[in-house]
């Protein structure tokens, strides 16, 4: 199924001070209007995305549908249409925020005001709460439940985990679990098949973002179906291959830099050369995410620039 609304300019709407997680990449990738194409993963479980922002999950049955994050400020309308679509009801019983980026928290007003019930980590709220972003400002766009390290919904005959990764690609990330569907939502812990974003300036970190991803692992089996933050839907040795690339790409940089590289001299190195084809994409180009390994393995709380 595909739900259309036209957004009149895209560019606009992902110019209108998000976090720095909303890529301009994915304004170039998606000029036309945006689509929401919903994939049916039975028991009542389906991925929804519309390739310019996060992949949400959307959990429906008797006890009221649940939610895994709601995109953009301004796509409240577009997502409302798949829900009312897919789960009879305009807004879900209850929706939890991955981490805090506009791309997956932006709707989150528009739920709200609707009835929703938002559920996310202490640090989504502080930090919606604290950012200037005109977007952030309507007070229905923070989380009325928070947590710290872990939150569990029972509904629908599923057991709803929503597990906090510290330090990943920000400091309040969480995962959400589908225990009896057996589907993994990572919110941008995963970016597969392409380099991820680490949000340094909101408390992500390399190693965590390692750690988390590796957590991850230890948690799905051969048949668990991964919802990635962005990129399809995604399988367990996806998830491996993603480890891997960031590992060795961290490796890479480390040794240089702790040679003595500064980072006009890694970019001359062109560390991530082999990379580039495959895993290269609009918003973090192979630069910035070179730029990201330096600035992390240098201590500055800054990405790219
Ligand atoms: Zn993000």
């Amino acid at each position: 199924m595909s739900f259309r609304l036209a957004i009149t300019s895209v560019a606009a709407l992902l110019t209108a001070g998000i976090p720095a997680g909303l890529a301009t990449g994915a304004a170039q990738a998606q000029q036309e209007a945006p689509e929401v194409t919903s994939t049916d993963l039975g028991d009542g479980l389906y991925m929804l995305s519309t390739g310019m922002a996060g992949n949400l999950a959307l959990l429906t049955g008797e006890d009221g549908a649940v939610m895994v994050d709601d995109q953009l400020p301004n796509t409240g309308a577009l997502i409302e249409g798949a829900v009312v679509e897919i789960a009879g009801e305009s807004a879900p019983r209850f929706i939890v925020n991955t981490h805090w980026h506009g791309d997956h928290t932006g709707g989150n007003a528009h739920f709200a005001e609707q009835g929703s019930t938002i559920a996310a980590h202490h640090n989504i709220r502080r930090r919606l709460d604290e950012a200037d972003q005109e977007w952030a400002q309507n007070p229905a766009i923070l989380p009325i439940i928070t947590f710290g390290q872990d939150l569990t919904f029972h509904m629908n005959g599923q057991t709803v985990e929503v597990v906090h990764v510290p330090n990943a690609h920000t400091d309040g990330d969480a995962f959400v679990y589908f225990r009896e569907a057996d589907v993994l939502h990572m919110g941008d812990v995963m970016f597969s098949g392409l380099f991820p974003y680490i949000d340094l300036s909101a408390g992500g970190s390399v190693d965590g973002y390692i750690a988390a991803m590796e957590q991850a692992l230890a948690m799905v089996g051969d048949d668990t179906r991964i919802i990635p933050g962005h990129g399809p839907l995604s399988t367990p040795a996806e998830l491996e291959a993603s480890i891997a690339m960031v590992r060795e790409a961290s490796f890479r940089v480390r040794t240089l830099v702790e040679g003595g590289a500064d980072l006009e001299a890694l970019r001359e190195a062109e560390p991530l050369a082999d990379l580039h084809d495959d895993w290269n994409w609009g918003f973090i180009t192979t630069d910035r995410f070179v730029q990201t390994l330096y600035n992390d393995a240098v201590g500055n709380a800054y990405s790219y620039e």
